[in-house]
């Protein structure tokens, strides 16, 4: 939905009876209609639901919960190291932009808000936590260190937020959600939000929030207008080059690789040749990785070489491109990270890069996703490699090659419904 059609359907905030000093906020940033997750998760949120949210990044569900959260607590103080709402999130990346998202609202409404997170010093977390701290946004192992030493107790907490379940239980936080959860008071509300609700997430789901309403918004329609999928098939020695060939003329790209060391590597190839490329993944310190990040938001570098795990969460808007260098063996990773452009209603493009070998893995990946995508072979592809020029050429997927259906050409590669999972 573009939006200018949005701003005739959703409601403004307005009407979903929020502080006026919120709503004056979110204006300031330019926020001014909700998104459809926003509009099916806040009045129930507000009303003291628990609330089941199937929303994937970009859909603006930080503040589906963020705002909810921020005003059900506006106008009273919480007691020192006894913050009222707790937001659980998978990773620092997210744990940061999570914070930056809602330290501007909560601060219009008198609220503080304190994030901890591994990899970094505890003594200031501890520190911060002495004070007043009425929205506490968390990693699980940090927290699960800081109420072992005592420093701070979930006993106050009246809202407990998960944020990317899925992504928390895929990196085997299950047990110390589960633990988090019992230590928070029975009957407080929880809110989870996640992209898929099934395995480990149903489990949460049956133990903490048995009673829930739920919502799932389903943004395919977007994403049909929004994203377009291509495959570019090279040899395997030309990779490197045909990767430069696509960076060099789509700037703020973020590319995937399977390995750490691998994303290192294309960073410093890709650099070699002139490109201004950051590397982002779990080799690196924490201070680095925020520099490399830091660096690729501000428009000082213009690709970001990430791995799978360093880049989920990662919410920097404006990237045009995603590239899959080394394509993804699971659909649910493809989704991922293809998320992390197309966001709030803007184009994007993903291209998978596919050499003749892999080819077969990446279609059987790509139909479990629900995609379809044009396919390239870089010796005939369009040159320069604009995003814009591969919108329309190529081919369809073999399969999509049925007798009845006919190739499509001219029409850019779409998104369809994805298959239900489970
Ligand atoms: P999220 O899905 O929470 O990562 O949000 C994705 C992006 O959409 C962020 O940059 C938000 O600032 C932006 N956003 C969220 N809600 C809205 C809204 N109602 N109107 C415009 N932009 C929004």
């Amino acid at each position: 939905m573009n939006p200018a059609d949005r701003s005739l359907v959703l409601p403004s905030f307005d009407r979903l009876h929020l502080p006026s000093s919120l709503v004056e906020a979110l204006a300031r940033q330019g926020i001014e209609r909700p998104s459809p997750i926003q509009t099916a998760v806040i009045p129930a949120a507000l009303d003291g639901h628990d609330v089941l949210g199937r929303a994937r990044t970009g859909s603006g569900k930080t503040l589906a919960f963020g705002i909810p959260v921020l005003a059900r607590l506006a106008g009273r103080p919480s007691r020192p190291k006894a913050p009222r709402a707790l937001i659980l999130l998978p990773t620092r990346e997210l744990a940061t932009q999570v914070h930056d998202a809602l330290a501007p609202l909560a601060q219009a409404l008198g609220l503080r808000t304190t994030t901890v997170y591994g990899g970094v010093p505890i003594n200031r977390q501890i520190t911060a936590l002495k004070g007043r701290t009425d929205v506490l946004v968390a990693t699980p192992g940090r927290l699960g260190d800081l109420l072992d030493r005592r420093c701070v107790t979930l006993d106050g907490v009246e809202i407990t937020v998960l944020d990317e379940a899925d992504h928390l239980c895929d990196l085997g936080f299950f047990k110390p959600i589960d633990a988090l959860l019992s230590k928070t008071p029975a009957g407080s509300q929880r809110l989870l939000l996640s992209a898929t609700l099934d395995g480990d997430v149903d489990r949460l789901v049956r133990r903490h929030l048995p009673d829930h309403r739920l919502f799932e918004v389903d943004e395919v329609d977007d994403q049909v207008e929004s994203m377009e999928h291509h495959v570019l098939i090279t040899p395997h020695e030309s990779r490197v080059t045909t990767a430069y060939d696509l960076l060099r003329v789509n700037p703020r790209s973020i590319v995937f690789t399977r390995t750490r060391r691998g994303a290192t590597r294309l960073a410093r190839q890709l650099s070699q040749r002139g490109l201004t490329a950051v590397d982002l993944h779990g080799d690196l310190t924490q201070k680095h990785r925020e520099r490399n990040l830091g660096r690729f938001s501000r428009g000082e570098a213009s690709v970001v070489v990430a791995t799978d795990v360093a880049a989920r969460g990662i919410h920097v808007d404006g990237i045009g491109l995603v590239v899959h260098y080394d394509a993804p063996a699971e659909h649910k990773a493809y989704l991922h990270r293809s998320g992390r452009t197309a966001r709030a209603g803007a184009a994007g493009s993903v291209v998978t890069l596919a050499t003749p070998e892999t080819l077969g893995d990446v279609i059987a990946v790509q139909r479990k996703a629900g995609v379809e995508a044009r396919h390239h072979r870089v010796e005939s592809a369009p040159s320069p490699l604009t995003v814009a020029s591969l919108s329309g050429a190529g081919e369809p997927a073999p399969a999509a090659k049925a007798p009845a259906a006919g190739p499509r050409r001219g029409g850019p590669a779409r998104r369809r419904r994805p298959a239900r999972r489970r």
